[in-house]
């Protein structure tokens, strides 16, 4: 690639299996090789999604107005428990179309049918780290499930190099301690993350607390599941000391914060608190059924307003550091050790992953003022012209080729699922 804008300088980007080769000023196009002319648009690293149920664009505008456990019990798993590999699939692919189109590169879920999931990734071009769901509350052969899980482990090891594996324990309200244990033992000995809703709720903190006797944070460091490989979904109602301990054992929490608005949870991850404790955050979306969107970028926004309106003070979260969040370079544990060593993370160097984006130079939202800021407030993913991933070109233009098919299936996967 050649001409692109990377912090107000003019480069040139060569990329060789899924990295970036070389970067600067004086790169040139590798005779032979694809090149695009960035002619002048800004280029900046891709985002990474780092919580999300991508096949749940199925349940987009279904039975939204609910509360999360009602919505949830009554409307998602009854409607969940009768999901194919197929509904799953191309629920996935419009999740994917719409990642690429405002800007996402990487993704961490958790959903039924993985290995359909990790199809729809690999079809599609993305990177995703992929867990199939573990629930046991209520559940008849918690044998049974293990060995299902860990067939799903297996299996999905077999995918490419996009495709990375994780356990997910649901959360702390649909585990059983002893599945807990289980799944962290896993985890450990296969050097797998572990990615679990956290602390989303108050009634899930109380509930915590009347049953163990210790705040949700606490006990899952109890059962081993708190770990440099955890990733913790919400984290709306984590106290200090919670705080604390998820920054020792050196786990991700990630903020949701237009999920959290919708399903009116009474709050968001507190940042500030987080920032000090020496936590690692990222950004996620949550499913489309409790967003209703994949937009990103657009969630940045409501996250930075969010955390300047609850602190009560505006220099609470700079547009720079916010962007960070979004790439997940205030995370490493969200992309899992990808980048060269020494390297900060999320950064476009020789040697990092060739996720990247191209900016449309005549976006209005992105033509005057600082690019950081003008991407936090101004803009949403529509702003995307070009998406890289792993060096192949996922869009260019600002549309996703196929991108209407895609959705012509996901409707019908839906309508067969009556909820559409
Ligand atoms: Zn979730």
């Amino acid at each position: 690639m050649t001409g692109a804008v990377l912090d107000g300088e003019t480069v040139g980007v060569r990329c060789a299996d899924g990295l970036i080769e070389a970067i600067g000023p004086e790169v040139t196009p590798q005779p032979g090789g694809e090149t695009i002319d960035a002619a002048g648009a800004p280029l900046v690293a891709a985002l990474v999604n780092g919580h999300t149920h991508a096949a749940m664009t199925l349940f987009r505008g279904y039975a939204g107005d609910l509360p999360l456990i009602r919505w949830l019990r009554e409307k998602v798993w009854p409607v969940e428990a009768r999901l194919e590999p197929d509904d799953v699939y191309w629920g996935t692919r419009l999740a994917c179309a719409e990642m690429i189109r405002t800007g996402t590169a990487r993704f961490w879920d958790m959903y039924w049918h993985p290995q359909a999931t990790a199809r729809a990734v690999e079809d599609a071009g993305l990177r995703a780290h992929i867990g199939g769901p573990l629930l046991d509350v209520g559940a008849d052969s918690p044998h049974e499930l293990r060995e299902a899980a860990l067939r799903d482990v297996e299996a999905l090891a077999e995918f490419g190099p996009t495709i990375d594996t994780s356990l997910a324990p649901h959360s702390i309200y649909t585990v059983s301690e002893g599945l807990m244990r289980w799944a962290a033992e896993q985890a450990a000995e296969r050097e797998l993350p572990l990615h679990i809703h956290l602390s989303e709720t108050e009634q899930e903190v109380a509930d915590c607390l009347e049953a163990h006797g210790e705040r949700p944070a606490a006990y899952l460091d109890r059962l081993g599941a708190l770990g440099e490989r955890t990733v913790l979904a919400h984290g709306v109602w984590l106290d200090r000391a919670e705080l604390d301990l998820i920054a020792e054992r050196g786990a991700t929490v990630v903020a949701n914060p237009v999920a959290n608005l919708k399903l009116a949870v009474g709050g968001v991850l507190p940042y500030a608190a987080a920032r000090h404790a020496g936590v690692a955050v990222g950004l996620g979306t949550d499913g489309a059924g409790s967003n209703d969107s994949l937009d990103l970028l657009s969630d940045l926004k409501t996250f930075a307003l969010l955390q300047r309106h609850a602190s009560g003070d505006a220099t609470v979260l700079p547009a720079a550091e916010a962007m960070e969040i979004a790439t997940g370079a205030r995370a490493p544990g969200l992309l899992d050790g990808a980048g060269p060593p020494g390297a900060a993370p999320g950064r476009l160097v020789p040697g990092a992953p060739a996720d990247f984006l191209l900016l449309r130079r005549d976006a209005p939202e992105l033509g005057i003022g600082d690019l950081a800021s003008d991407l936090v407030y101004a803009a949403s993913g529509s702003v995307v012209d070009t998406t890289v991933v792993a060096g192949r070109v996922l869009m260019r233009g600002g549309e996703v080729e196929g991108e209407a098919e895609i959705l012509a299936r996901a409707a019908e996967r839906a309508r067969r699922l009556g909820i559409a």
